[in-house]
């Protein structure tokens, strides 16, 4: 009989799951197991909406295996510690994990690989989990990964993609492997109102709905702020409720406009995860330094408040922000608009926009939130680097009724169509029954100070 350790990272799933696979067979007994690292606390990764989202997903990944005749094992503690000690207790063979692209992911892994050989122990680490193409699986010649979307794009959708897995039937634990108790979610602090309900079920019964009918209209209506016609599925990828491997198999077996886009999008996440992995250090440091002098100072800090606050006085930019604290969420053309904002209007550093990003995104991750930031900042893979996003005219366009920006925005909520877009631009009178600031800055004016900043003028 073999017996083996699953440590499950971003992979909180029972279906299509390949360390899982691996480690099961005939009469195989394991451990399934979670540890919960201060250290990834202290780096200030545990925001509260996502450690919510994670006890939902640590909840039902236990109830999936327990449906099977296992259970799940937590404990917190150093990760490399904590394994080797179920793997004494369990007298386990080897540890399977899911491979990760971030510096503090592969770490682990290195830590763990030359712990688990001391002991005279295997690590297996599985390509494809997280992402649906491993990181690295293409690169274009001359390099270790593609710097532009659109020849990624082509390569990756040429490749074969591994068929998805199913959940197993059975999960056999050993006897006696202590386990902590769940955590709950109910016990988290400070979590927004509006936070999803994380697990593989919810994540699964989404997946399924986006791709019955949800999709459809996905092509024409992703970036109608407020139709809200996208999948809302990030969560759940992120900590791999759902498989993004099955999504990208499943959607091309569905087909059709919508699920075309949608397989496209999975692939901006993909490309984002090979960046990382190439340039561990762009969690950090400009991809593509343009020489920024970032603004420093009382003016920017009050700036960087009142953007992080939804008081710029730009009711889209606005909305998308209080949308953010909300929910824990926001849609993507509100995130685009948001950062071009702080990070051209305001021409203030990137990295406090990601900062606080992270502090509140329940689907906030390293690879695809600091990378995202760069490519509005014009540091990373954009090829237009500086294209200013106006929060006016992409308002009008993207919210043309303005019903986002009453949603969000109420004290804007007695305002109709366009009109809702430009406040300031109201009869002195009737401006004056808004409670609603004026704009931190003109657009002409933040427009003129970001082009001088990049040699533009
Ligand atoms: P859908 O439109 O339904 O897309 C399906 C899936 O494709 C998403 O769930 C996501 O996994 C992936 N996807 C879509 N767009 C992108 C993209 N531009 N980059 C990478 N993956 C994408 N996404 C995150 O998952 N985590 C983040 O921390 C994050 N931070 C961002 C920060 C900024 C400044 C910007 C501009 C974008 C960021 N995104 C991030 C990407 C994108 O906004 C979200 O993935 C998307 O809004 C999630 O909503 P959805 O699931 O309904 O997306």
């Amino acid at each position: 009989m073999n017996v083996s350790v699953v440590l499950f990272t971003s992979d909180l799933r029972v279906h299509d799951h390949p360390p899982l696979r691996a480690a099961l067979g005939p009469g195989n007994e394991t451990v399934p197991l979670f540890v919960r690292d201060p250290a990834v606390d202290g780096a200030g990764f545990a925001a509260p909406n996502r450690l919510a989202f994670l006890a939902d997903c640590l909840g039902d990944l236990d109830s999936g295996l327990r449906e099977r005749g296992g259970r799940l094992v937590v404990r917190s503690g150093d990760p490399v510690d904590e394994v080797r000690a179920v793997v004494r207790e369990a007298d386990a063979d080897e540890v399977h994990m899911a491979a990760g692209v971030s510096a503090f992911a592969r770490r682990r892994e290195d830590r763990l690989r030359r712990a688990l050989e001391e002991d005279g122990r295997r690590l297996y680490v599985h390509d494809g989990v997280v992402t649906a193409l491993p990181a690295g699986a293409v690169t274009p010649d001359g390099s270790d990964h593609y710097a532009v979307f659109t020849p990624y794009f082509k390569r990756w959708s040429s490749e074969r993609l591994r068929e998805p897995l199913a959940a197993p039937h059975k999960v056999r634990v050993p006897r006696g492997i202590r386990s902590e108790a769940l955590p709950d979610r109910a016990d988290v602090p400070s979590v927004s109102e509006g936070l999803a309900a994380g697990g593989e079920k919810e994540g699964r019964k989404r997946l399924t709905a986006w791709l019955g009918r949800g999709a459809d209209a996905y092509e024409e209506r992703h970036d109608d702020l407020a139709g809200d016609a996208t999948s809302r599925l990030s969560p759940y990828l992120h900590f791999g409720a759902v498989s993004a491997a099955e999504a990208v198999h499943r959607a091309r077996t569905r087909g059709g406009p919508g699920a075309e886009a949608f397989v496209r999008q999975l692939c901006w996440r993909d490309f984002h995860h090979q960046v990382l992995a190439a340039r561990p250090e762009a969690a950090e440091d400009d991809y593509r330094s343009r020489s920024d002098a970032w603004r420093h100072g009382k003016q920017a800090e009050a700036d960087l408040r009142a953007w992080q606050e939804g008081r710029t006085g730009y009711p889209v930019v606005d909305a998308a922000m209080r949308q953010l604290a909300h929910e824990g969420w926001m849609h993507n053309r509100g995130r685009l608009l948001a950062a071009s904002f702080l990070t051209k209007t305001l021409y203030i550093d990137w990295r406090a926009g990601a900062r606080h990003f992270l502090d509140l995104l329940v689907d906030g991750d390293v690879a695809n939130n600091q990378l995202n930031w760069q490519w509005m900042a014009g540091t990373g893979t954009d090829t237009r680097p500086n294209r200013v996003l106006n929060p006016v005219t992409q308002g009008k366009r993207y919210d043309p009724q303005g019903a986002y920006v009453r949603r969000w925005v109420p004290e804007l909520a007695g305002l109709e169509g366009p009109a809702v877009h430009e406040p300031w631009k109201l009869p002195g009178l009737e401006r004056a029954r808004y409670d609603y600031p004026d704009p931190v800055v003109e657009l002409p004016d933040g427009l003129a100070r970001f082009r001088r900043a990049r040699g533009q003028d």
